[in-house]
């Protein structure tokens, strides 16, 4: 006998989404732009909120706040003082965190156990990592007196709203600049609610700005003359079109893009943890993850029983609404992503892969993907090179570890790869032939603080988190 789920709805009683929005502009909301936006849920196509879409004035105000504020005091502020902010921001997080996970839930489309128990616990831990680091910036190995760049512009994309703004805007804080912040049009929400804690916790108007609008705003401000840093996450397409254009200018860009990470799994893998592996690789966030675990290399010998293994595990995830607490697999972000998904996985199954889903109920409103696994895939189909930014998961085989290698490098992207092995040597061997910014062995998807993230090739430039993430801040 099976036993069924009963539905376990998180209650959405403890957010207060106001039905329209301003821009956050030294240190409050005010109107701006013409036209607003409208945020979406995912998962009911329900409007939530008009957002204001920031025109060249409105971006003009919040990178001039941003300048007056760093001139007239948070640039010079002692670390230790900076770092109190930044306490406090966290700890104002972690007491609301339940608020801001259903609000990110709602907005996003991701299940409220990823929102609850990864992005906003990572939010916080974010803060208190790099308030640690601000009174110790002069020990930190880039020169006895690091100073801040200035004013930073920093845009970032829907898949992880929350966790993106934290990992622009604290060690930005933490070394002295200020900034002007740029949500995804799809997922604006949690960075108004994010200003709110700003003023929450008493920080100095000017300091963060939070402008919403989409891609035009986003244009318009990396390419203020008065930005000194931009910090980017989303599309190579736009990460290329943002080096372009501030080329030949003095400021400095970090740039976090896609990537098509292969997640390798030799013979001797315990299996049932490799499954495990597998489906958090790509199925985790709806595989809207740039580091995704999207090409599955598994060695030819355990290929059949391992893909029995990980149908038998898909055929358990369960799809649905974000907001009930036993949902593995939300909503799709947008009606685009999903008609991007769509169009690969059509082109997937026209150049000739075998397409395979697992018997799944779909809500009638709403924009949703099954998780699907395509094998016989080639390294020349577009699911094997192109990122896919779904619940979709292309295997290929491989026969011996330089076969594995060679598979796992033969993308344009770098970002991320995983190793699945008994054997200590050779993760070891394998981690260090992978162009990828990011190794896991024996595990997928795992983000600390304090670990360096970056892309190699066409995944970008610079490094976000830990140590290395505070130099991309400094002048040195
Ligand atoms: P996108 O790159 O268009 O958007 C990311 C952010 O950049 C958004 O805030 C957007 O408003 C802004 N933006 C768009 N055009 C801009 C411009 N010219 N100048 C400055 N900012 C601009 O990403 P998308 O359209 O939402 O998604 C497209 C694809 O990008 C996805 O299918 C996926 O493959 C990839 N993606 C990757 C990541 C990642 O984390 N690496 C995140 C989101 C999307
Ligand atoms: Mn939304």
């Amino acid at each position: 006998m099976t036993f069924e789920y009963a539905p376990a709805p998180e209650s959405r009683s403890i957010v207060d989404i106001r039905s329209s929005y301003g821009l956050f502009i030294n240190g409050s909301f005010v109107d701006g732009g013409d036209e607003p936006l409208k945020s979406v849920n995912p998962a009911t196509e329900e409007i939530l909120a008009d957002v204001a879409v920031a025109g060249p004035a409105d971006v003009d105000a919040a990178v001039g706040a941003a300048r007056r504020a760093f001139e007239s005091g948070w640039g010079g502020l002692p670390g230790r003082e900076r770092a109190k902010y930044l306490f406090r921001i966290a700890r104002i997080v972690q007491e609301r965190s339940r608020e801001l996970a259903v609000l990110e839930s709602i907005d996003n489309g991701k299940p409220i156990r990823e929102s609850r128990d990864v992005d906003i616990p990572l939010v916080a831990a974010h803060f208190f990592y790099y308030a640690g680091w601000a009174d110790k910036l002069r020990h930190a190995g880039f020169g006895s007196d690091p100073r801040p760049l200035g004013v930073a512009g920093q845009v970032i994309p829907w898949n992880f709203p929350l966790l993106m703004l934290a990992w622009k805007i604290a060690p930005a804080l933490a070394c002295g600049n200020t900034v002007v912040l740029k949500p995804a049009e799809t997922t604006p929400l949690t960075a108004l609610l994010f200003a709110e804690i700003c003023q929450q916790a008493e920080l100095p108007p000017g300091v963060v700005n939070i402008i919403t609008g989409a891609g035009e705003t986003g244009r318009l401000l990396v390419e203020h003359p008065d930005v000194d840093k931009v910090a980017f996450t989303g599309s190579t397409e736009v990460g290329r079109a943002i080096a372009r254009s501030v080329a030949g200018t003095r400021k400095s860009v970090t740039l976090e893009l896609g990537g098509k990470a292969a997640n390798i799994v030799f013979d001797d893998a315990p299996v049932d943890q490799a499954v495990e592996g597998i489906v958090n690789g790509i199925f985790f966030n709806q595989g809207h993850v740039c580091c995704a675990g999207s090409r599955l290399l598994v060695q030819e010998s355990i290929a059949e029983e391992l893909l029995d293994a990980l149908k038998r595990r898909m055929a358990r995830l369960r799809v649905g609404d974000p907001l009930d607490k036993n949902t593995d697999i939300g909503a799709i972000n947008s009606s685009a992503q999903l008609a991007r998904i769509r169009e690969l996985t059509d082109a997937g199954a026209d150049e000739g892969a075998e397409r395979w889903s697992p018997p799944c109920e779909l809500p009638d409103r709403g924009f949703w993907f099954a998780p699907t696994i395509f094998t016989g895939v080639s390294q020349a189909h577009r699911i094997a090179r192109e990122e896919i930014f779904g619940p979709v998961l292309s295997v290929l085989t491989f026969r011996t570890p330089d076969e594995a290698v060679e598979k796992a490098n033969n993308t344009p992207y770098g970002l991320s790869a995983g190793v699945w092995t008994e054997k200590g040597s050779r993760i070891l061997s394998i981690a260090d032939k992978l162009r990828a910014g990011v190794v896991w062995a024996n595990t997928f998807n795992k983000f600390d603080p304090a670990s360096p993230f970056g892309g190699y090739k066409e995944s970008g430039y610079g490094r976000e988190g830990g140590r290395h993430g505070l130099e991309a801040y400094l002048v040195h």
